[in-house]
């Protein structure tokens, strides 16, 4: 079969490999200038590094499987870092059992409540059954009151702004119930997947297409071929096509009418700061900032985790958001960002001086998070669409887990195995 593929990130490049290697003729064609898609990379010192913190859990086994088929098994490092909370002013530790366990902004009752109801969460199963509960609602009553405020709702805000009191029980329990205290990095990055991949496709003749924005998808006669026009005029037919572009896209591109279903999806942007310095900044690898009057959610010293000497000394900061797309923190200009960011890193480090920052870049990605509230999963559209030629297999439908880079290979594996053999 003649076969295209839109988009070259996680769930594009995977069902490319797989459908070359069952010897159909692939294309895939990306809008963007690079490969990887939300879990791209840019280069710090020379190293490619994501432009969004990324790492994988014990538990992400599609990505761990494939990273291992790739060659690339030896490089994938599995590491014990270091969490922290900023609450009220302060930085505290949260990394093991105990450390939450003795969270000082918690009262001894409150940290039980805490400790247990997220043990619950790690026993309960089948967590979909709690789609319809709304995820505040239920930390509240099970974690207690005040957790829920210093710890559930600062998070959930964090992450979803003013739409955390919606967001379905269902995926903050896959959020707690999959992860595992040791989170698993790449030595020299995950960018080495997204590369393997494209190596073996070309190898197979398969072929990868730069700057190729979908604009335009149809398929006329249904058992005729499905056209494609990228933004640049160029046209293209093929048997069947694989789309991997974020729901919103596909579904301006398809032509869905506004009150169509592929319509409802909501998404958050998101952007994110990587700092180069010429110090640490704080002393974890993770820290949420469990304060909402901050204008981010989480700080993340990647060489808290990874040494520096992998990036020529510097000390690797990201400082990443979710807003929605019409946020100030999404359409300010990134240089005057940061300077608006410094008293806040300030809190965190009192020491802390744009001084320290030798160099620094900025990404912005415009569906990053769908929001998933308690009528999500109902609203999810399948993998066939209306076109019998054109299968959909995007991140809106990975739940309820977050998405990540397993889901997305597991999911492109899937949709090959039944959509194209
Ligand atoms: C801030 C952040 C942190 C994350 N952290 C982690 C983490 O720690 N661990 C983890 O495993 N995952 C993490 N993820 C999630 C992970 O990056 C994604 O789940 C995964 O990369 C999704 O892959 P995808 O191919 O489905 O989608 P995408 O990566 O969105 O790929 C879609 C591709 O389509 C392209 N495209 C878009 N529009 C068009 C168009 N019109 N025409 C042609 N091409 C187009 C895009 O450029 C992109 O390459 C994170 C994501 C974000 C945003």
């Amino acid at each position: 079969m003649k076969i295209g593929i839109i988009g070259a990130g996680a769930t594009g490049l995977t069902a490319a490999y797989d459908l070359v290697k069952d010897g159909h003729d692939v294309t895939v064609l990306e809008g963007a200038d690079e490969i990887g898609g939300l879990a791209g990379s840019l280069e710090v010192q020379g190293t490619p590094l994501e432009r969004y913190y990324h790492h994988i859990f014990e538990t992400d086994r599609a990505i761990i499987d494939l990273i291992e088929e790739l060659g690339l098994g030896p490089k994938l490092q599995f590491h014990s870092t270091t969490t922290g909370i900023y609450y009220d002013g302060e930085l505290h530790d949260f990394s093991t059992p105990v450390e939450m366990l003795k969270f000082p902004p918690l009262g001894l009752l409150d940290r039980v409540r805490f400790g247990g109801s997220s043990a619950m969460l790690k026993v309960i199963r089948n967590g979909e059954r709690l789609n319809d509960r709304r995820a505040l609602d239920w930390v509240r009553r099970w974690a207690g009151p005040r957790a829920a405020e210093v710890i559930w709702e600062p998070l959930l805000t964090g992450k979803f702004g003013s739409r955390a009191s919606e967001i379905s029980m269902a995926w903050l329990w896959a959020r707690i119930h999959y992860r595992t205290f040791k989170l698993g990095y790449m030595d020299g990055g995950f960018h080495q997947v997204y590369d393997g991949l494209l190596r073996a496709v070309e190898e197979r003749g398969g072929k990868v297409e730069m700057g190729k924005r979908l604009a335009h998808i149809a398929q006329p006669d249904p058992a005729g071929p499905v056209e494609v026009r990228t933004e640049d005029g160029a046209r293209y037919e093929y048997d069947k096509v694989l789309v991997t572009v974020p729901q919103p896209v596909f579904a301006q591109a398809a032509g869905a009418a506004p009150g169509d279903a592929l319509q409802r999806a909501e998404y958050l942007g998101a952007t994110c700061f990587v700092l180069e310095c010429d110090r640490s900044v704080i002393p974890y690898y993770w820290l949420n900032v469990n304060d909402s009057t901050f204008p981010f959610l989480a700080v993340v010293e990647h060489t808290n985790m990874v040494p520096t000497s992998d990036y020529g000394g510097r000390h690797v900061v990201y400082v990443g958001n979710y807003v929605p797309r019409d946020d100030w923190r999404y359409t300010t200009d990134p240089a005057e960002l940061l300077k608006q960011y410094e008293p806040w890193l300030r809190r965190l480090n009192p020491d802390f001086d744009l001084s320290w920052v030798k160099d620094w870049h900025f990404s912005r990605a415009a569906f990053a998070q769908p929001v998933v509230t308690p009528d999500y999963k109902p609203s999810i559209p399948p993998h066939e669409t209306s076109m019998p030629g054109v299968v959909l297999a995007t991140m809106s439908q990975i739940y309820p887990q977050d998405r990540g880079q397993s889901y997305a290979v597991a999911m492109a594996r899937r949709v090959v195995e039944q959509y194209f053999r």
